[in-house]
Parts: structure tokens; sequence; C-alpha cells
């Protein structure tokens, strides 16, 4: 039987290799369900347990080494994943509805990733060393791996999230076995097949399947640490499991992202920078802006602008060019949001939905951008994370109270302040309680990417990701506290 070159055969990558199991999933494109993009392979126990197994034993190697020889394998896994760009934007736009041009950026940035490792290894490189001469008193630091990481990843943006994980990982000396989503696995597990090309076989396997699966990898004894991006849901469950064998977590969950808009902010500008923010996917993005809070001086003006931004979306395939938002990943998540944009209209909200379908929608999992105006800070689509295009906002009387308002969340990832007064937001900015505060911006500049420690704060997460930081959290400590033997026998 002749392949279809249009579908993509992903198999588990166990030992170096791409393995064909006996159980395979679909992934259909979400704008077309009908269009089967590929099929995974789905792993079980044994599979696990083979791929942490090798991961163990060629870990040794692997952390014992230069590390000037590690950083030279990422950036040679950087230039491999740019080779494959285009291949991998394409694959992950079909798969998981995000726009083309996102993906492009997407697959850039997560070679870009590995070179930020890089980078940064030398910060957490090496030992520090303190003592007493005079007494013979010798103390050593060092920094170690943790050995077999379990990295389990999400749908929403799949290439990046997984190459986070990756590149910090393998940079400070650990092995991974890597689980992506069911929704999203075929460019992640390209983009980790890719990388392992440029490492010994072994240190990097990829196990696809759904939450039985990453259940058999949690169990697995020799799994020394779990890092894990996706809901707080699941993050309870992974906790719990973990807890058996008291097995550390790196958790990156789920946010609701304020955006403050003062009165003396550059409305234009807020609407431009807070539409693009709130709805880039679909609004399936862990830090997309997810409630708004503007002072009433200038609501209406904001409104209206950003309502204009939000008319002029097109709305549709995400490998059109001329398309500013794609579908959501499913219809579950399409059933969801108009539900919850139900219950905002029936408790007296005005429900606006906007911008311009292109081409034929009809069986995709399409959602138009939608605000609620009037909405109030205790209405429910304002306290969930909705994770798709639906954006309260909320007048508020003073700064004060957006402050309050603002940390008035279970959630802490990122936020944002929109002002023209820079000092001003920035004192704002040091108020809020998140992981990250942009200010005029909701969107991370190159050096934001590679310095920021990347995380949220209360329940949106545990450690951090990207920067020396990040790397940090995949490293131990062992120290050695040592007495000369003359200082001992004296
Ligand atoms: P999810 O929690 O449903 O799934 C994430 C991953 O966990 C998938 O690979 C899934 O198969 C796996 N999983 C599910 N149950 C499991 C179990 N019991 N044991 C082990 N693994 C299990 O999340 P999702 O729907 O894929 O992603 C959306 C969520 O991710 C949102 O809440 C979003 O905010 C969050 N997210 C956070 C960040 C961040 O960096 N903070 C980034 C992207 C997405």
């Amino acid at each position: 039987m002749s392949h279809d070159p249009l579908r993509e055969r992903v198999g588990l990558l166990l030992d170096g290799e791409e393995r064909f199991s006996s159980a395979v999933e679909e992934v259909r494109n979400p704008g077309r369900p009908q269009e089967v993009v590929g099929t995974f392979a789905v792993g079980d126990p044994a599979h696990i347990d083979a791929a942490v197994r090798q991961a163990a034993a060629v870990q040794k190697g692997w952390g014992g080494s230069d590390p000037a020889d590690r950083a030279a394998a990422l950036r040679r896994a950087a230039e491999r994943i740019e080779e494959h760009a285009e291949r991998l934007a394409v694959l992950a736009s079909r798969e998981s509805g995000s726009l083309i041009a996102l993906c492009r950026w997407e697959a850039t940035a997560a070679a870009q990733a590995f070179r930020n490792a890089a980078d940064h290894l030398s910060a957490v490189s090496g030992y520090a060393e303190h003592g007493d001469a005079a007494i013979g008193d010798r103390v050593l630091v060092h920094r170690r791996p943790f050995g077999v990481v379990a990295c389990i990843v999400p749908w929403n943006a799949p290439m990046i999230l997984s190459a986070n994980k990756l590149a910090a990982a393998l940079a400070t000396g650990n092995a991974v076995v890597m689980k992506p989503s069911p929704l999203a696995p075929l460019a992640a597990s390209r983009l980790a097949q890719i990388v392992a090309t440029c490492l010994s076989a072994g240190l990097v396997s990829v196990v696809g399947g759904g939450a039985d699966v990453g259940e058999a990898l949690l169990d697995h004894d020799l799994v020394r640490k779990v890092s894990f991006t996706g809901g707080g849901a699941t993050a309870r469950v992974i906790m719990a499991r973990a807890a058996r064998t008291l097995t550390p977590v790196h958790f990156e969950l789920g946010g609701n992202d304020p955006a403050l808009v003062l009165e003396d902010a550059d409305l234009e500008a807020a609407a431009r920078g807070i539409a693009a923010a709130a709805f880039r996917r679909g609004g399936q993005v862990c830090f997309a802006v997810k409630r708004v809070y503007v002072h009433q001086a200038v609501a209406a003006e904001f409104e209206d602008l950003l309502v204009a931004h939000l008319d002029g979306m097109r709305v549709g395939d995400a490998l059109d060019e001329t398309v500013t938002m794609g579908p959501l990943i499913s219809r579950r998540q399409c059933e969801d949001i108009r539900a919850v944009a139900a219950r905002a209209r029936a408790v007296g909200r005005e429900v606006v939905a906007c911008g311009v379908p292109v081409g034929e929608l009809a069986d995709g999992h399409f959602h138009l951008p939608t605000v609620v105006l009037g909405a109030h800070h205790e209405d429910e689509v304002v306290g969930i994370e909705q994770f798709g295009p639906i954006l309260p906002i909320v007048r508020s009387s003073s700064e004060a109270e957006m402050i309050r308002l603002a940390n008035d969340s279970e959630y802490g990832l990122c936020s944002s302040i929109w002002s023209q007064d820079d000092e001003r937001a920035l004192a704002i900015a040091g108020r809020i309680e998140a992981g990250v505060t942009f200010v005029n911006r909701h969107e991370f500049s190159p050096q934001g990417s590679k310095w920021i420690p990347f995380g949220g704060v209360k329940q949106s997460g545990i450690g951090w990701e990207n920067s020396p930081a990040g790397l940090g959290e995949f490293l131990q400590y062992h120290s050695i506290d040592s007495r000369s033997s003359a200082a001992a026998s004296a």
C-alpha cells in the first residue's frame, strides 16, 4: 500500500530509532476534521520501561560529559531544527490549528531555545569552592543532573513547549523520555527525533499516548524528575501520582492573565496589543490576556478600538496566509466557549462576536473572537481560564482597584500594564502577583524569552522555564565538606 505523503506517520522514538507499534491513533486537522493529518504510535508500559532504562544507561556518560560538548550538541540540534523548520511548521499548523506564520515563528523559537540553553550552561556549570586552608577545611558545592526526566507536554504550542524542556534538561546532563499530547503529537515528535540525531541513542525517547501512558511514565522507578506543562487538573493528578515515589515536579500551568489599561494609556496601542495577545492561537495560550481591567474614564473609547481590531480579524484555515485566527483544537473546546458566552449573556452581559469568517468553516472547530462588555470581576467568564477566543472587559474606577482585582485570582502566570507613564507602570508592575508582568506589551521580547525565568506563582506553576533559572530546575546539588587528613589526625 503506498504511503499518502500528506499523512504523517510518526512512530515511537526508542533507542534512537523510530519504531512503529501496532497501536496507532489518528490526528485530524481541527479546521477540517475530515482531514487526517497523520497517525502516531501509541506506547505501552513495556515501551516506557525500555525507554527509561535505556535513558538511565546512556545518561551516565552524558551527565558526566564536558558542558562545552553538550553545548555544541545543542547548537547542532538548533541548526538541524532550522533546516526542517518549514516542514515542522506546516505539520504543527495542520495538527494544532495554529496559524502557519505563528508555527514558522515557533519552529525558529524552538531552535533558539537550544541555543539559549547552550549559552546559559556556563552559568550553572562548574562548582563553588570554599574553606579554610589554615585548619584543613575544604567545601565543594557541585551541581548534578537528576538522571532521567519525564517531560509531558500539551498540544497548544507543541514545538516550543517541547523544545524548552528538552533543551534545558539535556543541557544540564539529563536524559529525557517525552510524552507529547495525543491532540498534537506529530510536530513535537518530529522535533524530538531531529534533536535525537545529534545525541547518543536513547538520550531522548518519545512515547506517544494519553493519560495512561503518562501515568506509566510517572510510575517508573528510574524517573527522577517530572517536568509537566498543561492544565491544573492534570497537574493535581500528576502530583498525587509523583507523591508515591516522592518524585520532584516542575509544573508550567494555566493562567488568567489580567491586562490593566490605565486612563493615561495609548488606547490604540493597548487595543492592538491586547487583541493580539488575547486571541493569538484563538486564545489557547497559557499567557494569553484572559481579562481586561480598563479605567472607566477611557473604557468606552478602548472598547470601541478593541472591537474594531477584532472586527478586522479573518477567521479560517490556519494555512491560509491571509487568515489571522484559526480554529480551536476540538469541538469540545468550541462548545465550552459557547457555553461560557451563553452564561455571560444570561447574566446580562453584552457578548459581542467579531471578526470575518473566511471560506467554508461549517465543519471546523471555529469560534469567532468574542468580547464580553460590562463584565463584573465576580463573573464566571472573568474568573476562569477560558482558553479560547473570549475576552471579558471589566470597567474599573481606580488604579488601586485594578491592582486588587488583578491579584484576586488563584492564578499568577503573566500580566500587563498599559500606560504612557513608564515609571507609574513599572511601580504598578511591582505590585502584581505573577511570574511575569509586561509593560505596554503582552508578549516576550527576544531578550525576555532568553533571560526571564518563565513560570507562574500561586496555582500557575512550580518552578521556572528558560533563563539560567530554567536550567537550574534540572539540577540538584551534591556537596563535599572535607577535612584534610592532617587536620583529622591532629
Ligand atoms: P492537559 O493537562 O490536558 O494535558 C497536558 C499533557 O498531560 C498531555 O500530554 C496529556 O496527555 C497529559 N496527561 C493528561 N492526563 C495525564 C495523567 N493523568 N498523567 C500523565 N499525563 C497526563 O493540558 P492541555 O489541554 O494539553 O493544555 C492546556 C493547558 O495547558 C491549559 O491549562 C494551559 O494554560 C496549560 N499550558 C500552560 C503553559 C505554561 O507554560 N504555563 C503552556 C501551555 C499550556
